[in-house]
């Protein structure tokens, strides 16, 4: 990913100066402008399967190429878009890209390559959540078991019922669930098991704090033993060393995703990572 000095463009847009309400129409202007004028692209981030040490998937992330201050990260402006409402016409925009990137992938010899994408909790909560999401992908004429949706526990658990009611639906067309950012939360543990949910991402904070606090580990073994007694899958976030790597083998984790193996990139770069990856296995084998 391109280097910026996190100092200064850091929050550039979410910093107390969003209390003045010109500068939160000016950013939802410009905001309106990049979805318009196509500054919004998607970079994605490879996960593995330790057993195989295949690439599972990729993890769609969104920038915004904005015109002067160049790549901008989603922790800058999601907290924006969730607050102006525009999270959720940016939100449908990025299954669509996601579903045309599947289908080139596929078409590209990658077949079984899972694309998950971040829902927010507006859009989450849009009315109109299930039945936009239907029509795009029906429009896309995708495979919507490559289809994952990332929520948080706080999405999720906000209004159970409601979760509940629209994972099952889209549960039904072929889409999966995955908790993101697992351990942040609150949410009861025992909820679980009452929803479609097939993967746990634990949160990259635990996994850093693998070798600092003897606490990382214990619940990292504990969040991978609930889940696979529920036959939920695991995903481990941020893994950026080997130490950290062998820690989670030993633990039976499903997948890795983090810097150690690959950064978020553009399409063209994913595009070159996988043949280079299927090149490699060819070659052991
Ligand atoms: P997330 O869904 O938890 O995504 C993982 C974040 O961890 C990404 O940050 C990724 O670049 C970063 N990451 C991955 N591996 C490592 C590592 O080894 N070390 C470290 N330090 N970080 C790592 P990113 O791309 O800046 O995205 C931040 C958050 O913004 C995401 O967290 C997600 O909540 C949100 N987001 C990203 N794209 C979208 C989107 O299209 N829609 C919505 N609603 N939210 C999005
Ligand atoms: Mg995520
Ligand atoms: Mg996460
Ligand atoms: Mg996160």
């Amino acid at each position: 990913e391109a280097k910026r000095d996190p100092g200064t463009s850091y929050r550039f847009y979410d910093q107390q100066l969003h209390i003045s309400a010109g500068y939160q129409l000016r950013l939802e202007a410009d905001l309106r402008n990049a979805l318009r004028g196509q500054e919004l692209e998607l970079y994605y981030q490879p996960r593995i399967d330790l057993a195989t040490e295949e690439v599972r998937g990729v993890e769609c992330l969104i920038r915004w190429n904005h015109p002067e201050r160049g790549l901008v990260r989603p922790d800058e402006f999601i907290p924006a878009a969730e607050r102006s409402g525009l999270i959720v016409p940016i939100g449908y925009w990025v299954i669509e890209q996601a579903c045309e990137r599947l289908k080139q992938a596929a078409d590209l010899g990658h077949p079984g390559l899972v694309f998950a994408v971040n829902l927010s909790f507006r859009q989450f909560h849009d009315r109109k959540m299930t039945e936009t999401i239907f029509r795009i992908i029906y429009n896309a004429n995708v495979d919507t078991s490559l289809l994952e949706l990332e929520l948080t526990e706080s999405a999720m658990m906000h209004d159970l019922d409601y979760a509940r009611r629209c994972l099952r639906e889209l549960n039904q067309l072929g889409v999966s669930f995955a908790l993101d950012d697992f351990g942040t939360g609150f949410s009861s543990l025992s909820n679980l098991q009452h929803l479609p949910i097939s993967l746990l991402k634990i949160d990259k904070s635990f996994v850093q704090d693998l070798g600092h606090t003897a606490d990382a580990e214990h619940i990292i073994r504990a969040i991978i033993s609930l889940a696979h007694s529920l036959q939920i899958s695991v995903v481990a976030e941020g893994v950026e060393t080997e130490g950290q790597l062998e820690f989670l083998r030993q633990q039976h984790c499903d997948e890795i995703q983090g810097y150690y193996f690959a950064r978020p990139m553009p399409w063209d770069d994913l595009v070159k990572f996988l043949q280079n990856q299927s090149q490699a296995a060819c070659l052991q084998s």
